[in-house]
């Protein structure tokens, strides 16, 4: 489906009182180039390009939103076609390229009474319900007289050029007008030519991405979550569109490249998952991928972070026990990975900074992979690296090892090896090995160790190591995203 907006600022007042304006037509990842090379001097001797170039440097100083500034010049009508009348708007696909320059019509059409510039925004429908912008070209009405200045608006000199650029870049990215407050996007060009507080949040809010609902950490292992009325929808996430679907929103941070597997079960709904990038760009949607209503993803993802929203449909589908629009859910996070992965968040009990790193993994065939998963008769070990700080590396030190399982019960691995409550030791940071501390600690957790005779057939446990210092005996070092141990039939 195709969609235009055109969008033109007027030299007229209009009032009314709403605050910024978006529809969720936006650019994926929230970004987009512009060609600025617009061909020729102002009458103050400026640049056009360089004003158009300011103006666009504004935007994604201030706002989450960057342009890729292009030197050469693309003629902001090729692709568009005017209407058989001459009036109304130009149609066709553009060329790709978001170009921008002075004409004297509206790639055909007639510019209207009072109108400075058209932005000709291209859209297409996408997964969510809402439109991605896919081109947008400025057409600057050559009619009038432009000059190049800041400051009040001077009628002797003409419309200063800048600061209906950076309007009509507001429409590039997606947003309409403001009708209330002080601002560039206002529909009739004033004395403001700079953005104003206003613009900038009308461009976080259309950019921010999936943090528009609240961000729930996702580790590896499995959690359960509900879906209920009041939970975030899709809608308020993209920031428009018609999608009305409750989702949760986890985030996860990936330290390497990582073959993983999401899947999102549950007895009651219709379950979807969706996998976006740090960008909100849309990696994979799943429906139907599990068994009945159940949504599975799999992926080898590149280092970084990405969401995994916890989402379903819009309505109700009919289908028993399954085709339900809320009820819980359980969302597991699976990876296979040639070597343990690298565990995020460096932390420490007393706050005390240090730059080791901590990496972790289960393993069923002696090192040769690493996953999260085990049956509960297989053979596994649970592995731990830590690389120790520089600055504690040849020093008198302890390493620790702790177990939290899904009751959130903590044990702590003795010297000897078992694992007992945290607290059923003396020292105030339970300590499994002492040690003069080497530049990488290898820690094997468990060895050749079966779920089944621990009576564990279906856990989810948590791993953490951490070392400390003799010196400092109440600070440890250690990580919080867990090692995790999944055990399933
Ligand atoms: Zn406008």
């Amino acid at each position: 489906m195709l969609k235009w907006i055109l969008a033109a600022l007027l030299a007229v007042l209009s009032v009314t009182t709403y605050s910024f304006s978006i529809n969720g037509s936006k650019w994926p990842g929230g970004a987009t180039h512009l060609h600025v090379g617009i061909a020729g001097l102002s009458a103050s001797g400026k640049a056009w390009s360089d004003a158009l170039r300011r103006a666009a440097q504004e935007w994604t100083d201030k706002t989450p939103f960057d342009f890729t500034l292009i030197n050469s010049y693309k003629d902001p009508c090729l692709g568009y076609r005017a209407s058989a009348t001459g009036s109304g708007f130009p149609s066709g696909t553009g060329d790709d390229f978001n170009g921008a320059d002075f004409t004297s019509t509206v790639c055909g059409n007639e510019f209207g009474t009072n109108v400075l510039a058209v932005t000709l925004v291209y859209t297409e429908s996408n997964q969510l319900g809402a439109f991605d912008i896919t081109e947008a070209d400025i057409a600057f009405n050559s009619n009038g007289r432009f000059d190049i200045y800041d400051g009040a608006l001077d009628t002797s000199r003409g419309t200063d050029f800048t600061r209906v650029a950076l309007h009509e870049l507001g429409h590039v990215m997606g947003m309409g007008h403001e009708q209330n407050a002080a601002s560039v996007m206002r529909a009739s060009i004033g004395n403001i030519f700079t953005l104003q507080s206003d613009d900038i949040a009308g461009a976080t809010t259309l950019y921010q991405g999936f943090t528009r609902c609240p961000v729930s950490r996702l580790d590896f292992g499995r959690i359960t979550g509900s879906l209920a009325a009041g939970d975030c929808t899709v809608q308020q996430l993209v920031g428009g569109g018609t999608d009305t679907s409750l989702t949760d929103v986890y985030q996860l941070d990936l330290a390497q490249s990582t073959r993983v597997t999401f899947s999102m079960n549950s007895s009651t709904l219709d379950s979807v998952l969706v996998l976006m990038n740090d960008r909100s760009q849309v990696i994979e949607i799943d429906d139907d991928g599990g068994t009945a209503c159940n949504s599975q993803i799999v992926r080898t993802l590149p280092a970084g972070t990405y969401a995994v929203l916890a989402n379903t449909v819009t309505s109700t589908t009919g289908e028993t026990p399954c085709g339900k629009v809320n009820g819980p859910y359980q969302l597991t996070a699976r990876y296979e990975s040639a070597d343990l992965i690298g565990l995020s968040r460096s932390t420490s009990l007393q706050g005390g900074s240090s730059t080791a790193s901590f990496a972790g993994g289960v393993t069923t065939n002696g090192g040769a992979s690493y996953s999260n998963r085990v049956t509960p008769t297989q053979r596994f070990d649970v592995r731990g690296r830590i690389s120790i700080d520089p600055a504690h590396r040849g020093l008198p030190g302890f390493l620790v090892t702790a177990a939290i399982l899904e009751n959130n019960q903590v044990y702590v691995r003795t010297p000897v090896g078992e694992f007992v409550p945290l607290g059923s030791q003396a020292s105030p940071v339970p300590i499994t090995t002492s040690k003069i501390l080497n530049a990488t600690e290898s820690v094997t957790i468990l060895g050749q160790a079966v779920a089944s005779q621990f009576g564990m057939n279906d856990a989810s446990v948590r791993f953490l190591i951490g070392y400390g210092l003799n010196s400092k005996p109440n600070e440890l070092y250690f990580h919080e995203e867990p090692i995790n141990l999944l055990i399933t039939p």
